[in-house]
């Protein structure tokens, strides 16, 4: 069935016009200005609105084992607060257990999205050991569509690997086209300092952000870096936080070096005070790398206006307050590390990006959509309005006024990181291939329509 999306204003990372796009099934046919009704069977109305690209978060962590409990929301529920928020396509992490086959976790992964994903999903992994054959098994692993995977340089004894295993990484890499992303920060000395608060007898969730000091991000961004630099392979750090660590990717891209580095809303618009609220609430706002204080925030504004950052993700990975967070009520290092914010993204980024002006209504499409499609190899499919492309699109209202609260989002998490939070812009209709989820505060997709995404190797970071 054809769709025609008229009189609206059609925003692509690098141009805004009034045109009309034209659906067929699940791809976007033509777009231009004045397609004729007759040319569709059904007709939306988009006068007075924005048409962008559905946006792509790469950075989400549904149904994820983590310190003895699992993340809050599944990919059911996960991928269709995603959708209520404009988000189309997702990249979630499966994680490699130590001593077993990148392979299983693909298997175990591919089983948790199955039957729930309301919306496509791609796979970054989590690469723990590379035994003896890990790095043919990456190769296999890019062969199914996974053309990215992550390292930690934190989390000792849990997810850490050594400069041996990310240098190897790296290499392979260079000759197999994925991504090497990376958790910078140096677990090693952090474990250090975590271990002189405990004796101390510092517990609170404060100690959570204060013994993760911006210069162990910087430092690890730098090593990841020099890594990447040594293999002659771009890189792409996640969640960068400090202006320390966005000091680091800028002088390397500077030099012409293929270093990629992404933010979050909570990193923009948060700061350290929120993990000194009373009653514990501080535990809320417990997540890795943590909330810094005021004056990085500008600084990573300024790093998303000069692309020296090129992405929003969200890393949403949420744990319930009352039933999960409080499992670190008496030891900071116990408290499951992660916030929710899959559903706000794009309300937030639009509100005090757009309407605040420090971002043009391109650059917004920009950083969370065709940027993302781009490095992770899902362009032109994913992240463009053109023919040929998935009809993966966001009726964006501009004028609607939305109240970000736990008592109406859609994630199946207890709180908000951002509780009372007056937006103004949000989705109006969500389509994903062709299909409207959601509309007008209604979902309208089912469970399981979600589709796995191939992604290519060689994306974006490559060129
Ligand atoms: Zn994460």
């Amino acid at each position: 069935m054809n769709t025609l999306i008229r009189n609206g204003t059609v925003v692509t990372a690098r141009t805004t016009a009034r045109a009309d796009v034209l659906l067929e099934g699940a791809v976007i046919k033509e777009v231009r200005a004045g397609i004729p009704e007759a040319a569709a069977a059904k007709v939306i109305d988009a006068a007075g609105m924005y048409v962008i690209p559905g946006g792509i978060d790469v950075h989400t962590h549904l149904d994820m084992p983590f310190g003895g409990t699992t993340s809050a929301d599944d990919f059911e529920t996960g991928t269709r607060a995603a959708a209520f928020g404009g988000t189309t396509s997702i990249v979630d992490f499966a994680i490699q257990a130590r001593g077993t086959r990148m392979r299983d976790a693909l298997d175990t992964w591919w089983k948790k999205a199955e039957g729930r994903a309301c919306i496509d999903y791609g796979l970054h992994m989590i690469v723990t050991d590379l035994g003896t054959s890990g790095l043919e098994d990456m190769d296999e692993l890019v062969n199914e569509g996974v053309a990215s995977f992550k390292l930690f340089m934190a989390y000792p004894n849990v997810l850490m690997v050594d400069d041996a295993t990310i240098f190897k990484a790296l290499s392979q890499t260079a000759k197999n086209g994925a991504l090497i992303c990376m958790h910078a920060e140096n677990g090693s000395v952090i474990d250090v300092i975590i271990a002189q608060a405990l004796a101390e007898g510092k517990t609170a969730p404060i100690y959570h952000a204060l013994t993760r000091p911006p210069g162990a991000e910087a430092e690890a961004v730098h090593r990841a870096i020099a890594l990447a630099e040594i293999a002659g392979a771009p890189v792409y750090i996640v969640h960068l936080s400090s202006e320390d660590a966005l000091n680091q990717v800028r002088e390397a891209r500077d030099r012409g070096v293929p270093a990629f580095a992404e933010t979050c809303p909570q990193y923009l618009l948060l700061s350290i005070e929120e993990l000194e609220r009373p009653d514990f609430e501080g535990a809320k706002y417990v997540f890795t790398p943590p909330l810094r204080p005021k004056h990085h925030l500008p600084k990573l504004w300024d790093g998303l206006k000069q692309d020296h950052l090129q992405v929003v993700s969200t890393d949403h990975c949420p744990f319930c307050f009352e039933d999960q967070k409080i499992l670190g009520k008496d030891d900071f290092t116990k408290i499951p590390n992660g916030g929710p914010g899959i559903e706000n993204r794009l309300q937030l980024m639009y509100h005090y990006g757009v309407n605040a002006g420090n971002l043009s209504l391109n650059r917004f499409v920009e950083l969370t959509s065709t940027t993302p499609a781009r490095i992770f190899g899902m362009y032109p499919k994913k992240g463009e309005i053109a023919a040929g492309s998935d009809a993966d699109l966001v009726i964006w209202d501009p004028g609607a006024v939305y109240t970000i609260t736990s008592k109406t989002h859609h994630m199946r998490v207890d709180y908000s990181m951002f509780e009372g939070y007056q937006v103004r812009g949000n989705a109006r209709t969500v389509i994903s291939r062709g299909e409207v989820i959601v509309d007008g505060g209604e979902f309208l997709g089912k469970p399981g329509r979600g589709q796995y995404l191939k992604r290519a190797a060689r994306g974006g970071a490559w060129k």
